[in-house]
């Protein structure tokens, strides 16, 4: 039988809950999601390295097992998609606000590979204000927003910005 493949495509610089709950919800649609973490190595960015990332995601998504693939790509995601096996594309969405640019990414992507679907997905509303963004504002300036992370994750945060 064929299996079931989404990619769930993003920076995760770092992984936060939000991305867990919808990693947990797109394996209730697929057999198996690969998270693929965009990267450009002409313009790295961020503040863990794309290793750091799939290190963290690795440690908090061992539970799901065979579910789950963690990989990293730079180029068009459509193409990317397609050479990792898989017509469906995870994305999240929070408030409004991430509506504009998901709706034209989307329709982007449609024009590139007609055959590969966007399926957005919305988190648990306690998730609705989670974003790496603001976890790495917080924490950067001594905050607590351990919350929003998995604990490995939150540990990782303050080494970094210890040093
Ligand atoms: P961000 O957009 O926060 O920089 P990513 O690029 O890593 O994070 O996000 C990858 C995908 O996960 C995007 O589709 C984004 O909308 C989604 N996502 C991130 N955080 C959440 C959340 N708290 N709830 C729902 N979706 C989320």
């Amino acid at each position: 039988m064929n299996r079931r493949r989404a990619v769930y495509p993003g920076s995760f610089d770092p992984i936060t809950n939000g991305h867990l709950d919808i990693l947990r919800r797109a394996l209730g649609l697929v057999d198996e999601v690969v998270v693929a973490i965009a990267y450009n190595h002409e313009k790295p960015s961020g503040l863990f390295s794309v290793d750091e990332r799939i290190e963290m995601i690795r440690e908090v998504t061992a539970a799901f097992g065979e579910q789950i693939r963690i990989d990293s790509f730079h180029g068009l995601l459509v193409d990317y998609a397609r050479r990792a096996g898989a017509n469906v594309i995870i994305r999240g969405l929070r408030a409004v606000a991430d509506f504009e640019y998901e709706f034209q990414m989307a329709s982007m992507n449609r024009h590139l590979a007609g055959d590969v679907e966007t399926v957005f997905l919305m988190a648990d509303e306690q998730y609705f204000y989670t974003s790496s963004r603001l976890v790495k504002e917080v924490m950067g300036f001594g905050g607590d927003a351990s919350a929003f992370v998995p604990s490995i994750v939150a540990d990782r945060l303050r080494e970094k910005f210890k040093s």
